[in-house]
């Protein structure tokens, strides 16, 4: 679920649909949740679909670190992506304002946090712009954004969340604990999707969380 203060706009006829701020949205904010109304699906249910949804699925979804396929059910599925992107997946699971968001301008993530299963040519052209999607841009760029993350989650108490009744309790126990010193920091590397047939990367993983 996307953040209530946004809404979808048409950007042009190469980028198509985006997400705007329809108010200002503060660092810190979390603008996305896995809520439970989230399309999911797994990696077999995807392989059996015909090719016109699998399209679909791979234009609009995104892969959580089990390879579960994650369609959203709102708007949230339309955000762009930037590589100075103002908003980022968290190894928490939601999405959060790393910059100030102003009323108008557009919401945007970082993709390299999707698990993409191929490059993608990037149309963002962006000032610093990657220019492709890699499929390790994870691997290369983690401690960067980890950083960014960690700056905006100082703010996490001082902002409005109205998205914070959507965060499972798992999730807000695991954030406040780390905000109240309880708990390690969790990396976007808990992003990353693991591979069924190494069961001891599983292992390592869950140890990491
Ligand atoms: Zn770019």
């Amino acid at each position: 679920m996307i953040h209530p203060d946004t809404e979808l706009k048409h950007v042009n006829k190469d980028i198509g649909y985006g997400v705007f701020a329809t108010k200002p949205i503060p660092r810190g904010t979390i603008v996305y949740v896995k809520d439970l109304f989230e399309i999911q699906f797994t990696q077999e249910q995807f392989d059996s679909l015909e090719q016109d949804y699998k399209t679909l699925a791979q234009k609009y979804s995104y892969t959580d670190e089990q390879g579960v396929w994650i369609l959203s059910w709102d708007h949230a599925k339309y955000v762009n992506h930037r590589c100075d992107c103002n908003s980022i997946s968290t190894g928490y699971g939601f999405e959060i304002a790393i910059r100030d968001i102003a009323e108008g301008e557009e919401v945007t993530d970082e993709y390299g946090l999707f698990n993409f299963e191929h490059e993608l040519e990037l149309t963002c052209h962006c000032m610093n712009c990657r220019k492709v999607l890699r499929t390790d841009d994870i691997d290369t760029y983690y401690a960067e954004w980890d950083s960014l993350i960690q700056q905006a989650l100082q703010f996490v108490r001082d902002v409005e969340q109205p998205l914070w009744k959507f965060l499972d309790n798992e999730t807000r126990t695991a954030l406040m604990n780390y905000l109240n010193g309880h708990e390690c920091y969790l990396s976007v590397l808990a992003l990353k999707r693991v591979e069924e047939e190494h069961p001891y990367l599983i292992k390592m993983h869950k140890q990491a969380r």
